[in-house]
């Protein structure tokens, strides 16, 4: 069964499950709780279980292609960029009238609900107001509270919360070639957080990151100006590398648009919208990517402000570097490391406000080194 490839959440799950076996299925749900722990994963997978005839075997032609997000009755709604357009969902509103191609029943799910501003918001009110019989919405969301009170009370709320790291561990386990130490680390890193921590076995290199980021770290008590700037200048190519990954991915995908086709129109449209959407992700991976070079950092010093009060060993982030943060913890005192992990909460904030990769990773490292150094 596809609910059963989700890890966790099984209380979410046995509710969807149970509506779809007896039949009773609203009209509306909204899916709640931090991202990346698995909202989306899980609305698909109830958008096939109402439509496959056992009841979302997993296997079938229908549950394929829904997990595939290529089923004619179940659409998906992304943001573009920062919003939702309105014109998306006036759309879906007239859609929603349409009778289903295969199935009894339609499904819309919107990722990111709250980024549908004013007018789509309201649009959508309307089709909430009066749905038609065979209609289900799935509203997915981190951030209920910007949504109108008004949908809000149309919609059975689903809460989704982080999964408890045995759970996690054991799924990291059976499903990914990665030793229990190393799963461990992925689950603490992570913080119950299912997508992140696939990424983190996915992507090997993010553990190389982390490496680097600490190795930097110890580093600063040595390190005059010039070095400083050096070693952020490191970090910050470490950041770019998934960027300019990405780059190259895109390139691949426009390359592949000129295989004759498609007409010249199609192909100069669909180039366009894909130049736009990587500038996107581009932007997005830099800030995820500074995001984490902070964490890393902050947990280091986190842990090692555990270490010095005789905290114990099962609190530490950084397990696997148990003797680094004892011998760190000899020089480095509560104060201080305190005001460090302030800092880099505001170098957080900024980091969400765009501000510039390079002056972020160059001003937090020149930061710390003044407050534990200096
Ligand atoms: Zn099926």
């Amino acid at each position: 069964m596809l609910f059963d490839d989700v890890v966790g959440h099984s209380a979410a799950k046995l509710s969807l499950q149970r509506a779809v076996e007896q039949g009773h299925i609203n009209h509306a749900y909204l899916f709640t709780g931090p991202s990346a722990v698995g909202k989306f994963i899980v609305a698909r997978a109830f958008a096939a279980a109402m439509l496959c005839p056992d009841n979302g075997c997993g296997e079938c032609n229908v549950c394929r292609r829904v997990t595939l997000e290529k089923h004619p009755d179940v659409t998906v709604v992304r943001p573009a960029g920062k919003n939702i357009p309105v014109e998306k969902i006036r759309e879906i509103r007239l859609d929603a009238f349409r009778k289903p191609s295969e199935s009894d029943i339609k499904v819309y799910i919107i990722k990111n609900a709250e980024r549908m501003w004013e007018e789509g918001a309201s649009t959508l009110l309307k089709v909430l107001e009066e749905p038609p019989g065979n209609v289900v919405f799935i509203l997915v969301t981190a951030n209920p509270g910007a949504l109108l009170p008004t949908i809000l009370s149309r919609c059975q709320e689903i809460r989704f919360t982080r999964i408890p790291p045995d759970e996690l561990k054991e799924y990291l386990l059976t499903t990914r070639d990665i030793a229990p130490e190393r799963a461990d680390l992925v689950v603490r890193l992570t913080g119950g957080v299912l997508g992140r921590a696939l990424d983190w076995c996915d992507e090997p290199w993010r553990l190389t990151r982390r490496d680097n980021v600490i190795r930097a770290a110890r580093a600063l008590g040595r390190a005059d100006l010039n070095r400083t700037l050096e070693m952020a200048s490191e970090l910050l190519r470490d950041v770019r590398a998934p960027v300019d990954e990405l780059v190259s991915r895109y390139q691949d995908k426009k390359d592949g648009l000129a295989d004759g086709s498609l007409d010249n129109r199609t192909v100069r449209l669909l180039d366009k919208d894909l130049d736009e959407e990587c500038r996107r992700e581009q932007v997005k991976e830099e800030i995820r990517g500074v995001k984490e070079f902070l964490s890393t950092l902050s947990w280091w010093y986190r842990d090692i402000l555990i270490w010095g009060e005789g905290g114990d060993v099962s609190l530490l982030v950084n397990r696997d570097l148990e003797d680094e943060i004892a011998s760190e913890s000899e020089f480095l005192n509560e104060r201080n490391l305190l005001e460090c992990i302030d800092m880099i909460g505001e170098s957080m904030r900024a980091a969400e406000q765009n501000i510039p990769a390079q002056l972020n990773i160059e001003s937090t490292m020149l930061g710390v080194q003044g407050v534990l150094y200096a």
